[in-house]
């Protein structure tokens, strides 16, 4: 007997809207809240494939919303969808590329969740349809952006003794810039040793305040500058790297394959943070991997702030990458106060451990869900202040 054609039947996308442990200051907003888009296609197999959609600061960071993720998934993707091949990921991702502009954080969910639904159907983790593993952990830094230099070394010290995190990334740029260079100079010289201190400054620097505040976070200590330009002024950021004070990590400048190319072409940053939604999906940013490790720039898996699904999507991509030399910054659960997963990631010895079984790895915790998600709970969440 011929077995019937698989089809994909049905997809859904829910919004969850979970608080944070603590506000989340950034350049661009202070989020005390984080709105989840999970995105499930049904096939006609009975695998359900789960993926996310997740932003920063609702629309303060790129642009995309999770509104907007769930309103062009529900009225363009999810009837193109319908009836396909989900055994073909590729094929799938390929014609929704062609049918729709942008949209890369939509086109990640859907792409996460179609490699995840394949993956369960051939019975291995989402790494293996990716290469496979060359780790089974990632190491994660904890991001500390309360914006007081007392409660941010309270926290790192915290993190250090549980063993949880020992890289730091403090999130700059809303302030002054001579306030801020004091703030990270504080926050590294009570650490010392012990801890590696980054920044990212999410584009809030013209160059000539970048060259100034480079220099002096290179004498404090400072191991990376992530993004401390505009994306508008690509030609600044090479001049940044050029320097060579403290290696120059890109981030917003890099949404996927083409940027990476011109990024690494003309050397304009010695780091790519690789995420899966700014490249549009896993193959995307894998893509990304290559052409840093081709070109001798360094890897950083980098976060959306997804929660449990994205962030572990992400994890199981970054697993297959050669090198990862610094290491990930997969702490969106964390940031939580609610974990949706009936089993937690499990973040150990300053890293995250990738999970064993097929698919993603995990399993969501409906129960948690039903009471989070926002139409279960109230019309809008208001997650952005500034
Ligand atoms: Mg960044």
């Amino acid at each position: 007997m011929i077995a019937k054609p698989l089809k994909i039947e049905a997809v859904e996308t829910i919004l969850v809207d979970v608080p944070t442990i603590r506000p989340h200051k950034l350049s661009v907003a202070t989020m005390n809240c984080q709105t989840l888009v999970l995105v499930g296609i049904r096939c006609s197999d009975g695998i359900t494939g789960w993926g996310e959609g997740t932003t920063i600061g609702g629309l303060a960071y790129g642009e995309e919303s999770p509104e907007s993720i769930k309103t062009n998934i529900d009225t363009y993707f999810a009837p193109m969808l319908a009836g396909m091949d989900p055994t073909r990921p590729g094929a799938a991702m390929k014609q929704l590329r062609v049918l729709f502009q942008g949209n890369r954080f939509a086109k990640c969910a859907i792409e996460t969740a179609l490699y995840d639904a394949q993956a369960r159907r051939v019975g291995v983790p989402l790494s293996e349809l990716f290469g496979g593993r060359v780790r089974d952990s990632v190491d994660v830094a904890w991001t500390l952006a309360s914006g007081d230099t007392r409660r941010d070394i309270d926290e790192a010290e915290a993190m250090l003794e549980k063993k949880r995190h020992r890289v730091f990334k403090l999130k700059i740029g809303a302030r002054a810039v001579a306030d801020d260079v004091a703030h990270v100079a504080a926050i590294k010289s009570a650490l010392g040793s012990r801890a590696e201190v980054r920044v990212d400054v999410n584009q809030a620097w013209s160059e000539a305040e970048a060259v100034w505040a480079i220099g002096r976070l290179a004498d404090a200590g400072v191991d990376l500058v992530e993004q401390p330009i505009g994306t508008g002024n690509p030609r600044g950021l090479k001049r940044l790297t050029a320097l060579a004070r403290v290696p120059v990590m890109a981030d917003e400048a890099l949404h996927g394959p083409v940027d990476a190319f011109a990024l690494a072409s003309t050397k304009s940053a010695d780091v790519f943070a690789v995420k899966i939604a700014q490249s549009g999906g896993l193959a995307g940013a894998a893509d990304v991997a290559a052409i840093a490790l081709a070109s001798g720039i360094d890897l950083y898996g980098g976060t959306m702030l997804e929660g449990a699904v994205g962030t572990i999507a992400s994890a199981q991509l970054f697993s297959t990458f050669d090198e990862l030399k610094w290491g990930t910054e997969l702490f969106g659960p964390l940031l939580l106060t609610e974990e949706i997963l009936t089993e937690p990631l499990r973040y150990e010895n300053f890293s995250l451990a990738l999970p064993a079984g097929p698919g993603l790895g995990i399993e969501l915790d409906w129960e948690r869900i039903g009471r989070l998600r926002r139409d279960a709970t109230r019309g809008a969440s208001v997650t952005v202040t500034r």
